[in-house]
This record gives C-alpha cells, structure tokens and sequence, in this order.
C-alpha cells in the first residue's frame, strides 16, 4: 500500500536529508520509525502525506503517486490518512467534539452523519464525557486522545504519527500506545516516528531504523539497542 522507491530529499539550503531510501509498508502493518535526532524521520513522515515532496524518487501511497500527483488531488488524498503530531494541533475555540467533528465538516461528510461518528470515536479514546471542554482544559494525554480522534474519524487506511508520545509521561504514553495499537488490530495501518526506547521494547513491530538519511535497519519486532 506504500512504496517509496530511490527517495532522496534535499532542502532549499542544500541539506540533504534523505539519501536514498525505498520502503515498503503493507496494509495492516504497525511500523516505528526511529533514529538519532537529525536523521531524517520527520522529513520521510512529512513525505508520506505530502508536506513535503521528495527531490527524486517516487512514493506510492494507495493509488495516489506523490511526485506527480495533482494539486487538486492532495485533499482527496489526504482524506485516506490520519496524522497525529507531538503537539496535538488542536484548534483553542473549538470544543472537544467540535475538534473532531471539524474533520468530517471540511471533507463534506453529511450533517447527520457527523455526529454519530464523532460520539463514536470519541468513546474508543475514552472521552465521551469531555465533549464540551476545550483543549486548554484537557490534560496533555487527552488531547492527544482527541487529535487520535480526530485522525480516525474519517476512517483512514493510514495513520502516520510523528513522536506521538513525545510530550507525555510514560503512563499516558502507555494509553495513547493502547489506543494505537488497537486501531491498527482494527486494521488501519500504523506509522509511528518515536524517540521512545521502552515503548519500542516493550511492544514490539516492525522497526525501521534511518540514520544520515538512509535506512540502516529493517526488522520485525527489532528493538532499540543499547549503544543508540
Ligand atoms: P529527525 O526527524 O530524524 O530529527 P529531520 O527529518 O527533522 O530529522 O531532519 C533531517 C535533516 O534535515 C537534519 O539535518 C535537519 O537539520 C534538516 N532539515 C530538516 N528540516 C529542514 C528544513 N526545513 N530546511 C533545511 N533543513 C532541514
Ligand atoms: P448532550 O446530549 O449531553 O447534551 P450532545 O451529544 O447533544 O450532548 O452534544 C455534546 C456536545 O457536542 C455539545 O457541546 C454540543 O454542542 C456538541 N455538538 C453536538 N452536535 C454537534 C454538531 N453537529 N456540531 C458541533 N457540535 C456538536
């Protein structure tokens, strides 16, 4: 369901951050991202949902080709991932539901549809009494939650999260991996970039190691050695 194949990403100041590197990734995979800070793991999450398009190469993401697809493809596109950041990017007037309710609204759904769905999500990440708060009254692990939220609620193929826990401490950690973890057995496939040594031990995937901008490992259930 995702190939890239030869990317390279160079940025307008001539850094190279990504060398060469061609991944694939199957449907229902669970796969960490990990590498030193600098190595380029942000620059390959941000190419797969198209913040960023690579210099060369090509990225297959379901039927959509990036280096070549439309400017008026990319909302459709996008509508097929769920992406989660380090720091929630939640909107500040807008209510819990309304957050995630706001997803389904600029991809048109249906009025009647949306609130069903919302209530629905809401209640797999545990906060359906904490629809009318806002996020500055949430705690960080829950508004994570809801941007978890916000990213399943059209039912995406893919979930991409960059440090998700990197804000957290480690028991909320634990409940936002739990959450993960079961939308991925739901099938959804999960990308997550993450700096956390125990959660990669802890729960095993797939690992995929960059370093200097190229893949320097590839292993099911690998987990974070000592000497990193
Ligand atoms: P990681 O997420 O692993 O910390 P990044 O993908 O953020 O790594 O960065 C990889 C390399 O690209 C680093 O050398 C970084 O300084 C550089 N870089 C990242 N973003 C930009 C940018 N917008 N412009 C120029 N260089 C960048
Ligand atoms: P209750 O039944 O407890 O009054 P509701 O399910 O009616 O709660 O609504 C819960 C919250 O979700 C309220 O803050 C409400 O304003 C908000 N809400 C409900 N439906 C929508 C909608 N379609 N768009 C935006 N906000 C909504």
């Amino acid at each position: 369901m995702i190939q890239m194949k030869n990317v390279m990403k160079q940025y307008d100041n001539g850094v190279i951050a990504i060398k060469d590197l061609s991944l694939t990734v199957d449907p229902g995979e669970f796969l960490y991202v990990i590498g030193p800070s600098g190595a380029g793991k942000s620059t390959v999450i941000k190419m797969l949902y198209h913040e960023l398009k690579p210099t060369s190469g090509s990225i297959q993401v379901g039927k959509y080709d990036l280096a070549t697809m439309a400017p008026s493809d990319v909302p459709y596109f996008r509508r097929n991932i769920g992406i989660v950041f380090q720091d929630f990017k939640l909107l500040p007037r807008l209510t819990v539901f309304e957050n995630v309710a706001y997803a389904m609204q600029v991809v048109e759904a249906k009025d009647e549809d949306i609130k069903p769905r919302v209530l629905h999500v809401l209640k797999l990440v545990g906060l359906e009494q904490k629809l009318r708060r806002f996020p500055s009254e949430l705690s960080g692990g829950e508004q994570q939650r809801v941007a978890i939220a916000r990213a399943i609620v059209n039912a995406p193929d893919v979930v991409i999260a960059d440090e998700p826990t990197g804000n957290l401490d480690p028991d909320t950690s634990e409940g936002i991996m739990d959450i993960l973890e079961r939308i991925n057995a739901d099938g959804t496939t999960v990308i997550m970039a993450t700096h956390n040594r125990e959660m990669v031990n802890e729960r095993p995937h797939r690992l995929l190691e960059i370093a200097g901008g190229r893949l320097v490992r590839d292993e099911q259930g690998g987990s974070y050695s000592d000497e990193e």
